[in-house]
């Protein structure tokens, strides 16, 4: 049996302590707050979107950096793993559009409950308001087993243990990081797993906010701030190439945009719009082709003859963007609708199809879904989570450098890798 330190009570550390727990393991998980998955908490809007109920093929195409790193930990622990975690202990769930899964009561505080229940039933010991300083290695020791030798001279050392803030040393076979990013930092994800990364020899790639709102110049967005967009198309370009092109919802807020669509494109654009601003195109009526929607606002347009032009949009636009539209198609609002030219008419049509914004630039952390970048995965065995650098010491979740899209990938992720690094942890001394 080894002592087994898991830093982080969140996603990521719950899932691995059970893991390790179960393989028979002593297992010691400390969070830093007062109480365990501040995150998971708020993730879903207060629902958690706790997975995407899909094959590992598509769960691969969700992530956005170091895909093929997640092959080995995906199989190991898919959706439908997840799912059957958290049913076998008790909590029942369901599946939304787009293969988005939630706990039936639509509470993620039954997440939390289920991952705690399950860690006090396999026997962890679960040390709140317990901040971990550092984690503590020491040189490789020599093994009597020749192959084992073999392999312990790839790590250049051992894990031995972690330091408290209290200036406490806990004495540790296996270390499993689970710290989260750098997002939303009441949470509790400050960033201290990148912090032990480094200082225990690996390297650790660029962090910037990712699935985040993003600001967008002028007054347009704070003219429509609360308006919500449903079943519309972006498009995102830099002038000449198109960046992102993408269906579904969006939202306007005093500073510009957010809301599912957003956040998604903010992942894909980001690196771009760091240089300059992007063109952002809102088709509001993606389901109609030009001549189409020609035709259907000239139907509006018939019905409604002596009518002025501002009172004629109802049927076509939420009640907040009419006067915007007005504006914008430079049509003016009291001329009657029998006296408004093709070209005017032409004018309302573009701009229905292409709703332009100018994107500047993305919120920052507080804002953020979550952190792009972290610990180099290229130090880490993909099959294991083990560092190839210091034996016995694991990362596990976000504190890695790897992220998905919306959609409940990013949990998964946390499921796959926690539990491949909690089930990996080998009886003390026999650990390659
Ligand atoms: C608003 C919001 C909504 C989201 N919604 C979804 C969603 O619906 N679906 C989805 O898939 N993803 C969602 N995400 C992303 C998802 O929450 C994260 O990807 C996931 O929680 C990462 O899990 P983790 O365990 O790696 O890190 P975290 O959940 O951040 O957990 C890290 C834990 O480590 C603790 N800790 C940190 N440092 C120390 C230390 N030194 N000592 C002791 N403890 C420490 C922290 O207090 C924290 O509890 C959302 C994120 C946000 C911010």
């Amino acid at each position: 049996m080894s002592r087994v330190a898991v830093i982080g009570g969140g996603a990521a550390g719950m899932m691995a302590a059970v893991a390790a727990a179960h393989n028979g393991h002593q297992v010691s998980l400390y969070e830093k707050n007062e109480k365990l998955g501040k995150k998971i908490y708020i993730t879903g809007k207060g629902r958690c979107n706790l997975t995407n109920d899909c094959e590992v093929e598509e769960l691969l195409q969700a992530v956005c950096v170091n895909r093929k790193f997640l092959y080995s930990a995906f199989y190991g622990f898919t959706s439908q793993d997840t799912i059957a975690f958290f049913e076998k202990q008790g909590m029942r769930t369901k599946t939304e559009r787009g293969n988005r899964v939630f706990p039936e009561s639509d509470h993620s505080s039954d997440v939390i409950r289920a991952l705690s229940e399950s860690m006090k039933r396999c026997g962890v010991n679960v040390m709140l308001e317990s901040e971990v300083e550092a984690v503590l290695c020491g040189q490789a020791e020599g093994s009597a087993d020749a192959a084992q030798r073999k392999e312990k001279a790839a790590h250049s050392s051992r894990i031995r243990g972690i330091r408290l803030r209290s200036g406490q040393e806990i004495c540790a076979d296996a270390v499993i990081v689970a710290t989260g990013g750098i997002s939303y930092r009441a949470t509790g994800s400050t960033g201290d797993g990148y912090r032990f990364a480094q200082e225990t020899g690996h390297s650790v790639t660029p962090l910037s906010p990712s699935l985040v709102p993003i600001e967008t110049q002028g007054d347009w967005a704070k003219r429509l701030q609360g308006l919500s967009l449903r079943n519309i198309e972006i498009r995102v370009t830099d002038g000449k190439k198109e960046l992102f092109r993408g269906f579904g919802e969006m939202m306007f807020t005093h500073f510009g945009v957010t809301g599912p669509l957003i956040l998604t494109a903010s992942s894909q654009i980001q690196k771009k719009l760091a240089g300059h601003p992007l063109d952002l195109y809102i088709d509001l009526k993606p389901a109609l082709s030009q001549e189409q929607l020609d035709a259907r606002i000239l139907r509006e347009f018939e019905a409604a003859k002596n009518k002025q032009f501002k009172n004629v949009l109802g049927n076509l636009f939420p009640a907040k963007l009419i006067p915007v539209m007005i504006e914008r198609s430079m049509i003016p609002p009291e001329k009657a609708v029998h006296d408004i030219s093709r070209e005017e008419r032409q004018r309302l049509v573009a701009l229905t199809k292409q709703f332009p914004l100018t994107l500047t630039r993305l919120r920052d952390y507080n804002e953020a879904i979550i952190t792009r970048g972290g610990v180099s995965v290229k130090e880490i065995n993909p099959a294991t989570m083990e560092s190839k650098k210091v034996a016995g010491l694991y990362f596990a979740g976000e504190v890695l450098d790897l992220d998905a899209v919306t959609g409940g990938f990013n949990l998964q992720i946390a499921w796959s890798t926690g539990y491949a690094a909690g089930s990996s942890v080998m009886q003390e001394g026999t650990d390659h």
